[in-house]
């Protein structure tokens, strides 16, 4: 239980987290994205300002020549796309890598197949006349490398982050769940030791009751307060017989007495105990569907699960009904099924019958002799043995109880 407790801890701290980095991821490379962009538009208008006085307008078309004798010694590599337009938007000069045709009036980002580049435009006067179109195209080859070789180092780091996250997150997970643990094992042991407490006196009283019931006349014996005694004391000692055995479920000791078993057999054993009970009540137990099949697993606490059902069964079907029990071998698991024609439970209780002491019908149950703790058992033996438990009911019609047990460790 506290082993899974504490994986289940580091699991949702290692989710936690990687939900938490992958966000903080996306948001980074967005970030950095944005600045870069920033960082070249103030780039793109510094140049347009350094530029715009250098441009001659002789006869009033603007050229490069005078700016470009100094520019062409400048490395183009890192340099944008530098183009000059007319009034017309016919392109009439260009320096810098090959540009792409295209004019513009503010700063845009444009992709094609082959480019993706960032333009920024600016109007050329010639006084207060407009006399053309300066154009400003830079590559962004270079800022997608960079956020690509981000993006890279992030996903990187991430699985030895993970790595270290994950054992941290365990050792956390087990100190955290340490204190739980031991107040566990202080309630377990108290559960252990107030259950032998109470066992002997509760013996005592059942022997000496029942001797006592011996010599009343038997005309009078169903009645009278020794049977009710009697039957008092029989139902404590089932109620603290079926705690101690959940407090020991909890225990870790309880997984190492787990065998190949005949479950065919030990199905029909528990079904011959049943036999008279349901015949008593006029129920059909039906054993049509019960095939060879192992379970690897605790005989004792097997049969205590199948006896469970069928007891339930028997409890909630009315006279006349049928309870019919398969076993099926299915490979890696074996599957035992209970289907009674019964009373069926609501929908809204079915979540809650594998808790401790819940009854749907508080007065049927005790009347039947039930406490409430039948299923949470059946539940506890199930997960002992690796299991899983399904229920199908319908108010009225039965209930279906699904048992799926591996045949293997
Ligand atoms: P109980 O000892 O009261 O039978 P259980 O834990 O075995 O306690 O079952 C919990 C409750 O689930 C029962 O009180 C009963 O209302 C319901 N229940 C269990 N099995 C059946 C069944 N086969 N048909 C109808 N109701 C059932």
């Amino acid at each position: 239980m506290f082993k899974s407790l504490r994986w289940r801890l580091t699991f949702w701290f290692v989710l936690l987290t990687t939900i938490v980095y992958t966000l903080s991821a996306v948001f980074a490379i967005w970030l950095f994205r944005v600045e870069m962009t920033r960082v070249m538009d103030e780039e793109l208008h510094a140049l347009v300002d350094e530029l715009r006085p250098a441009i001659a307008l002789k006869d009033k078309v603007p050229n490069l020549q005078e700016w470009a004798k100094t520019a062409r010694q400048v490395p183009f590599k890192f340099l944008p796309t530098i183009q000059i337009y007319d009034l017309q938007g016919r392109l009439i000069e260009q320096h810098g890598p090959s540009g792409v045709p295209i004019l513009f009036s503010s700063v845009k980002e444009v992709r094609a197949e082959d480019y993706h580049i960032r333009v920024c435009s600016a109007p050329l006067l010639d006084g207060k006349q407009l006399a053309g179109y300066l154009q400003l195209q830079l590559s962004l080859r270079n800022r997608e490398r960079a956020i690509a070789q981000f993006g890279i180092t992030m996903g990187l780091i991430f699985p030895f982050l993970l790595l270290a996250l994950a054992i941290a997150g365990y050792v956390f997970a087990g100190k955290a769940a340490s204190p739980v643990e031991e107040s566990f094992v202080v309630l377990r042991r108290f559960m252990t030791d107030a259950g032998h407490e109470l066992s002997t006196p509760i013996s005592i009283i059942q022997a000496n009751a029942e001797a006592m019931e011996v010599e009343i006349p038997e005309s009078v014996r169903e009645n009278n307060r020794l049977a009710v005694i009697t039957r008092s004391t029989e139902r404590m000692a089932n109620l603290v017989k079926d705690l101690m055995l959940l407090s020991k479920m909890e225990s870790p000791q309880i997984y190492s007495n787990k065998i190949p078993l005949d479950f065919e057999k030990l199905v029909r054993g528990v079904v011959e105990e049943f036999q008279e009970l349901f015949k008593a009540k006029s129920i059909t137990l039906s054993t049509k569907r019960v095939g060879p099949a192992t379970v690897v697993g605790d005989a004792e606490l097997l049969k205590r699960l199948v006896t469970n059902l069928l007891q339930n069964a028997l409890r909630y079907t009315e006279s006349s009904g049928t309870v019919e029990i398969g076993v099926e071998s299915l490979g890696r698991n074996t599957r035992l099924t209970v289907s009674d024609t019964g009373v069926g439970i609501p929908p809204e209780s079915l979540q809650s019958i594998f808790e401790r002491f819940y009854r749907v019908d508080k007065s049927r149950s005790r009347n039947q002799g039930g406490a409430g703790l039948g299923l949470s058992i059946v539940k506890a033996i199930v997960d002992a043995h690796r299991g899983r438990i399904d229920v199908y009911s319908q108010v009225g019609t039965g209930s279906t109880f699904t048992v799926t047990l591996p045949t293997r460790i």
